[in-house]
Order: C-alpha cells, then sequence, then structure tokens
C-alpha cells in the first residue's frame, strides 16, 4: 500500500516528505488510518543516529492513535471504525518466558519496535507514524478506552509511550499512597511522570533544570518543586525519597539523585541520552542499601492497563499539536527543553498527505 510519510535521510538531514510501501493486509493484521502522532525525544535520538543502529530513511512515530480501516480475516479483537492506539512495539517472538509473562518488552530473542527494526513478515524496515497509514498485527494493537472523548485524541497519543514508560516503572516498584517520589526532568515523559504518580496517590516531588518550569509542574499535580540547579536546595532532600524516577534525555550526574533515596529505595532510569551518565560513587549506594535500576516501555497488556487508568482518572498528556511540516523545529525546541509537554502531530491537518 502506497503511503505517505516524513522521513530522515541522514542523521544530519532535516526530516521531509517521503513516500513507501505498507506490507499488504495479513490475516491477523489491523489497518489504521492515522489520526495523530506523538513526538517522543526517541524519535530525535533516532532520526539523529544517536544510538546509533540507523537504517536510513527512517519514518519516526510511536505515539499512534487512528481508526481502524480494515481488520484482516482473521482478527478478533478489532472492528472497522474503532479508535485504537499503537506504541512502541509491533511485533515480539511471542514464546519466550518474557513474552509469556506479558513482558514484551524484554522479549529474549528480540522484538519487533515500530519503526527502524526488521519486519518479520517483510524484511524490510519497520516504518513509524509519521506517516498517513499504518499495519499492525492485532496482539499489538490497543483499544481506546470510550470515557476518552474524541476531543481528548491528540492528547491520548503520548500515553503510549511517555504514559506507559512511566507507569510501568512506578507500578512495579509499587509506588502508591505514603510513597514519597520523586520525578526528574519536567519533559514529555516527567509530565506524565507527575500525573500518574499523582493519580496513584504519591506525594510527589519534580526535579528541573528549568526555573520557568516550576509554575507548570505545580499545576500538573506535583505537591513540590525543586531547582536542581540549586545547591541548597538538594541538600534540604537528601535521604528522603522511597523512589526516583529519571526521565532525563541528557547525560547528568547520578549521585545528585542517589544521595537522595532514603535507605533501601530505587532510583529508575528511564531517559535514555545519546552517552552514558558518569558512573555514580559506589558508597553512595553501599551505604544505605540503595539500589539503581531501569526500565523499558512497558508490556501490551500493561499498557492497556495505564489506557484504561488514564481514561478513569482523567489522564492525558499536555500537548501543542503541530502539523507535520513543523517537525525539524519541534526537534530544535525540544534540544532546548522548549515543549509544554508534548508536541503531537495532527496527520489530517497536515500538508503533506
Ligand atoms: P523531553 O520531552 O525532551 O524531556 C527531557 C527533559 O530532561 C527535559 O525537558 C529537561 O527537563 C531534562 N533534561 C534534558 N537534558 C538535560 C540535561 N543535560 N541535564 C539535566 N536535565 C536535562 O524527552 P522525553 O520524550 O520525555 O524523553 C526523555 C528520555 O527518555 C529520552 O532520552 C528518551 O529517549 C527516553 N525514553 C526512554 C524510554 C524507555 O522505555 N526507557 C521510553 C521513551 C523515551 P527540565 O527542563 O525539567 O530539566
Ligand atoms: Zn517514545
Ligand atoms: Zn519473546
Amino acid at each position: 500500500m502506497k503511503t505517505l510519510g516524513f522521513a530522515a535521510h541522514s542523521a544530519t538531514s532535516p526530516l521531509g516528505p517521503f513516500q513507501f510501501e505498507r506490507r499488504a493486509l495479513g490475516p491477523q493484521d489491523v489497518h489504521i488510518e492515522i489520526l495523530y502522532c506523538g513526538i517522543c525525544h526517541s524519535d530525535l535520538h533516532s532520526a539523529r543516529n544517536e544510538w546509533g543502529g540507523a537504517v536510513y530513511p527512517i519514518v519516526p512515530g510511536h505515539e499512534i492513535v487512528g481508526r481502524v480501516k480494515r481488520v484482516g480475516s482473521g482478527v478478533k479483537s478489532f472492528h472497522e471504525g474503532e479508535l485504537v492506539a499503537v506504541g512502541c512495539l509491533v511485533d515480539s517472538c511471542r514464546t519466550c518466558s518474557s513474552c509469556k509473562a506479558h513482558l514484551e518488552q524484554y522479549c529474549e530473542t528480540g522484538f519487533t519496535l515500530t519503526y527502524n527494526s526488521p519486519e518479520p513478515q517483510t524484511g524490510k524496515m519497520t516504518y513509524g507514524g509519521y506517516s498517513t497509514q499504518i499495519i499492525v498485527d492485532e496482539n499489538y494493537v490497543l483499544h481506546i478506552p470510550k470515557k476518552f472523548k474524541e476531543s481528548q485524541l491528540a492528547g491520548v497519543a503520548p500515553l503510549v509511550c511517555a504514559g506507559i514508560t512511566t507507569y510501568s516503572p512506578l507500578r512495579y516498584w509499587k509506588v502508591g499512597k505514603g510513597s514519597v517520589v520523586a520525578v526528574v526532568g519536567l519533559g514529555g515523559l516527567g509530565h506524565m511522570a507527575v500525573k500518574l504518580a499523582r493519580a496513584m496517590g504519591a506525594h510527589v516531588v519534580v526535579f528541573t533544570t528549568s526555573a520557568k518550569k516550576v509554575g507548570d509542574a505545580l499545576q500538573l499535580g506535583a505537591h513540590e518543586v525543586v531547582l536542581s540547579t540549586e545547591a541548597e536546595a538538594m541538600k534540604k532532600n537528601q535521604n528522603r525519597f522511597d523512589f526516583i524516577l529519571d526521565t532525563v534525555s541528557g547525560s547528568h550526574e547520578l549521585d545528585d539523585y542517589v544521595v537522595l533515596l532514603k535507605r533501601d529505595a530505587t532510583i529508575c532510569l528511564v531517559g535514555l541520552p545519546e552517552g552514558d551518565h558518569p558512573s555514580p560513587t559506589v558508597g553512595n549506594l553501599i551505604f544505605k542499601r540503595k539500589k539503581l535500576a531501569g526500565s523499558l516501555i512497558g508490556g501490551i497488556l500493561e499498557t492497556q492497563e495505564m489506557l484504561d487508568f488514564c481514561a478513569e482518572h482523567g489522564i492525558t498528556a499536555d500537548i501543542e499539536i503541530i502539523p507535520m511540516e513543523k517537525i525539524n523545529e519541534a526537534y530544535e525546541r525540544m534540544l532546548k527543553n522548549d515543549v509544554k509537554y508534548r508536541f503531537v502531530i495532527d496527520i489530517k491537518k497536515s500538508h503533506f498527505r
């Protein structure tokens, strides 16, 4: 199927219009007309080959909301006209212990990412949501809960990456009533973490490098905000947190945050910068049995659970809607920490199509 999209053709060239073929609809496939696609910092890392492994052209985009246009003959869970979402994963081996435990994001033989991954059905690279339509196996498609209104759909798109990436560790580390939680970095992921941790009943403290975000952090649901550039304020927060979620997209000193943990508490990294962080001091971990951890998005079942949780609590992302043509500008603003708090592409209102 001929499809129009926007692609990066090299690590240094701006994204531009690109026409490509989607695979034909298979019996297990859902054909989705894309309405909105969120812009994740991972899209920028990938388009610019900051993690290595880029195969150009790359059509980024893994925060997809759309409407089902057609379903394959064997599809049971979706019907034409239904509103659906697609996140970072479009396939996995389905047989390893991780897949069997509904943890497809940790598939032991390798999962298929929504873009820049070899597609099992064709062997060609996958192309993501900066495009007009996509074909996805029904097992990797999410239902959008009916509680969401059509006017909220653009704000639902970021839930399937920024939302699940923060929801999953908050659940795994059992954040809830009585937890004192720090969210480091108030970007796309960070602002979702604030909303989710607050809805789970935690006391939420945001750590930001941006003085201009202090008011917003409180509006988003944080109980307190700390400017991480202020040494005195950082010191006052030592030995205080049950859990810290670090969403920062750039390399930084982890020791600044490890010292804020209580005994036995965990700092979980979800931000994945181009270069590693300086290694944290061993002593800071040993003396109070602290844990340094990481977490990758979430499985399909948990992503559906997260969407249902968000619908129940009236949670969507705070977004700025742009047409596809503004993508390169949006990337530059993201690098200046100037996003409130997620860009979302309105595919239908874009001129490239
Ligand atoms: P984003 O919207 O650009 O937000 C990142 C925030 O980090 C910025 O707004 C800024 O917050 C802070 N920051 C950036 N550079 C910094 C630096 N050098 N030092 C300190 N703080 C800095 O990005 P995002 O879309 O939320 O993604 C965040 C990271 O998570 C990216 O690396 C992305 O690839 C990764 N990610 C990981 C997963 C996963 O599964 N683990 C999933 C999705 C994304 P303040 O202005 O508040 O300081
Ligand atoms: Zn993402
Ligand atoms: Zn697997």
